[in-house]
């Protein structure tokens, strides 16, 4: 019997619906603050990937503005007082922000929602831009924070030409894009990482293409997002549950960006049929799940537990980094998330890590890091 230590790190995609709509006090000032708050409860640090392309769109338009001024103001204050309680803010881009128009209080956005469809210039900017505004935010409370882990929008950055070693140009560490066998071909996203040659350990990609892994060391390493399988049992349950949320929530609101998970933003959600077809069934496609703790239950979040161990021990290593998602936008229930955080919390084979301190232990030599041999 071996004893693997599995650093675990909470990441939060911290933003709006990705078709701009929502309220940023509904879908993040409030959510933050709760989460944190059973963060620090338990006493464990976490990480929020702060969506930078929307507060930098909001920080153009808030001369003629002064709302989005205000809106702006508050995710600044929302980061730095996450950031003051210990936990770890790094980058995150919804490059639709990069064209955008403001109409009655509602946004358009206009740009294209994989930033691998992009030129390196644009894409450059983009991340140049969302980086500095976060150093600069965060460095006087901490002269050392540095942007060291990205996770695309969309989780689009594979196959580039250019994207990673843009990110390892700008300082980037590592990044955290790819899900093992997600795939997906929606008008506005397709990708496909249905056969990804590592879905669970850090390795060196190939600088082409994330979904291969290098027979050398690179200038950058990925460590997957989690993934795992649901039983049938309880993803059947749980994806019943999810409906009937969804169709009672349906008659009450109004704003279709703001009631499904990101699947119904990515395929134009406009009606409940929509988020069934585009938004649920792909998510959950077959038992396969991403492991987001905004869109599990408590007893799913038991599951991913138990296959994160099988899989950590059956590397045979004393430690290894494993990657959670959450949504702060789509939490709708924190108690779930809250009994999840208490176990690990007290767990023997789990220590709660921040993304920095995986930046550092994979510098340090802490991690194994794989190469194709
Ligand atoms: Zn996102």
């Amino acid at each position: 019997m071996n004893d693997t230590t599995i650093h675990l790190a909470l990441v939060d995609d911290w933003e709006l619906s990705g078709s701009g709509a929502g309220d940023p006090h509904d879908l993040q000032f409030r959510p933050m603050r709760q989460l944190s708050e059973i963060y620090n409860k338990y006493g464990i640090r976490a990480s929020f990937n702060a969506e930078v392309m929307q507060q930098l769109t909001f920080r153009d338009f808030q001369t003629q503005h002064p709302q989005l001024k205000n809106l702006a103001d508050e995710w600044d204050a929302s980061i730095q007082e996450t950031f003051r309680q210990g936990h770890d803010i790094q980058l995150h881009t919804h490059p639709q922000w990069s064209s955008s128009e403001y109409r009655d209080g509602k946004w358009v956005l206009k740009g294209d929602w994989s930033i691998i469809n992009y030129s390196l210039d644009e894409a450059r900017q983009m991340l140049v831009r969302g980086k500095e505004y976060l150093e600069n935010l965060l460095r006087p409370l901490n002269s050392n924070y540095r942007c060291i882990s990205y996770r695309a929008g969309s989780w689009c950055v594979a196959p580039s030409s250019f994207m990673l070693s843009l990110l390892a140009d700008l300082g980037i560490v590592f990044d955290i894009s790819i899900i093992g066998k997600l795939k997906y071909d929606t008008r506005r996203i397709k990708l496909d990482y249905s056969n990804c040659e590592e879905d669970f350990a850090p390795f060196y990609p190939m600088m082409t293409d994330a979904r291969r892994v290098s027979n050398k060391v690179e200038r950058i390493v990925c460590i997957p997002t989690n993934h795992f399988y649901g039983s049938r049992r309880l993803t059947l349950k749980h994806h019943v549950s999810k409906i009937a949320a969804r169709l009672s929530r349906s008659g009450t609101t109004t704003n279709g960006g703001t009631s499904g998970g990101y699947g119904s933003d990515w395929a134009d959600a406009s009606s409940v049929r929509r988020i069934y077809e585009k938004g649920v069934v792909p998510y959950i496609k077959g038992k396969h799940l991403i492991s987001d703790l905004a869109q599990l239950d408590y007893s799913l979040m038991r599951e991913m537990l138990a296959s994160i161990r099988r899989r950590a021990r059956a590397t045979g290593l004393s430690n290894i980094p494993v990657v959670l998602g959450i949504h702060t936008k789509d939490i709708r229930v924190f108690d779930d998330i809250e009994r999840f955080v208490s176990d690990i919390s007290t767990a023997p084979d789990i220590k709660c890590v921040t993304l920095t301190e995986i930046a550092r232990d994979l510098q340090n030599g802490t991690f194994a890091i794989k190469t194709r041999s």
